[in-house]
């Protein structure tokens, strides 16, 4: 989705959140050594049975098979690594009317509201058992990923990219420098866009010029960048301008999906979630900016055609996190995409490596995080039933530890 003229351009400062009362939980709980038995533990490739998990000081010390006690003895569970979801917009919220954005003569929400509303989607995700996104992305990010990484804001790990750069008519110069920015600002990803929204008819909007002065100022910067690129000349301008992913792809054919696997891009096609939640919350978004009866209409007709892609895509070997686009009214329900995954034709066991070990390396952590290993960070969650052959399994969370802390049920 096109999200920039909506985007809020308010900054919420670390101090805002620490001084809400409720909100702010300092000091932070100390990383307890933690040991979990499960029947099962898929360690985000192979489904293992009667193992000990330990984890000590926020890292996963041993895995393995040991009698004794145990600080959490979980019984018939599966044990597997924190989902990821590589798209979000955690911020997005309704406002104190219910309904989405600044209409004339809406009432504002005042900071505080706006941050509580913040502070619930990131526990909603949390407890939903994602314990990673990537958000695509907004400036008060920054504050958020600090916050949750110094363990006083209960929410996922944040992989940001502070804002989305629209490269508009910018020259490649201009837009080279405006990435230096970005990354002198904090940004652990570029977001940037090929096509239109989806509401206009996702056509191809950029130059090869200008993405190609984005996606290589990028690596040359250390930092990957993810294209919003719906139709397929976008898809493919975004492959031919080395950047590293692409975003929606609603509109992609054969050529698009041949190009990528290709260039062994990563694709983040969001089948399950995004466009279905749009109309779930009709009323709440309609009439504010893009969302008009024609904007709805577009998505509408788009739904159905989103798991055929999604299939062709699977089938020609190209390489999909799971990412669902989540946007307000959809925080919490992030796992309806590995459940619209599978009903495509995904196998369920490699759903759950998409949103865990192949997640991770999308987003260049795929050394530290995505798996249930020796050295690795300690996001771990459990969920009844067993995920790697019943994929709904993901949507019964029984238990989730976040950077080596066990998180409070509510
Ligand atoms: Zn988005």
């Amino acid at each position: 989705m096109t999200h920039a003229t909506l985007t809020s351009t308010l900054t919420i400062g670390l101090a805002t959140w620490l001084m809400l009362h409720g909100l702010a939980q300092a000091p932070a709980a100390p990383q307890e050594r933690i040991t979990i038995r499960a029947a099962r533990v898929f360690d985000g490739e192979r489904l293992l049975r009667g193992q000990v998990v330990e984890i000590d000081a926020g890292r996963i010390v041993s895995v393995g098979p040991r009698t004794g006690p145990v600080t959490h003895d979980l019984g018939d569970v599966t044990v597997l690594p924190g989902l990821i979801d590589v798209h979000t917009h955690i911020d997005w919220h309704f406002g104190p009317d219910g309904r989405y954005g600044n209409r004339p003569g809406a009432p504002r929400a005042t900071p505080e509201q706006r941050d509580a509303a913040i502070a619930a989607n990131l526990k909603a995700t949390l407890l939903a058992g994602f314990t990673t996104v990537q958000n695509l992305g907004n400036r008060s990010d920054a504050a958020i990923r600090e916050a949750v990484a110094a363990g006083t804001l209960p929410g996922p790990r944040i992989v940001t990219s502070l804002g989305q750069l629209q490269p508009g008519q910018r020259t490649p110069d201009q837009l080279r420098e405006a990435v230096r920015t970005l990354k002198t600002e904090g940004a652990d990803v570029v977001k940037t866009f090929a096509s239109g929204s989806i509401r206009t008819g996702g056509e191809l909007s950029t130059t090869l010029d200008q993405l190609t002065a984005i996606c290589s100022e990028a690596r040359a910067q250390g930092l990957r960048a993810v294209v919003h690129a719906h139709d397929a000349a976008s898809i493919i301008t975004t492959v031919k301008a080395g950047c590293h992913q692409v975003e929606h792809g609603v509109f992609a054919d054969d050529a698009a999906i041949a190009a990528m696997k290709a260039a062994d891009v990563f694709f983040d096609p969001n089948i399950g979630l995004v466009l279905q939640n749009y109309i779930e919350n009709r009323d709440k978004f309609i009439g504010v900016g893009g969302y008009t009866e024609e904007g709805f209409a577009f998505m509408e007709r788009a739904i159905p055609t989103l798991g055929p892609i999604f299939r062709k895509a699977l089938d020609a070997g190209v390489r999909m996190p799971l990412g669902t686009d989540a946007v307000a009214g959809a925080h919490g329900q992030n796992a309806r995409e590995a459940l619209a995954r599978v009903a495509a034709g995904q196998r369920p066991i490699d759903t759950v490596i998409s949103a865990t070990a192949l997640a991770a390396q999308s987003l260049g952590m795929g050394d530290r995080l995505g798996r249930i290993a020796p050295g690795y960070l300690a996001d771990i969650i459990a969920v009844s039933g067993n995920p790697t052959e019943d994929i709904t399994a993901l949507q019964r969370i029984t238990f989730v530890v976040a950077q080596g802390r066990v998180v409070p049920k509510s």
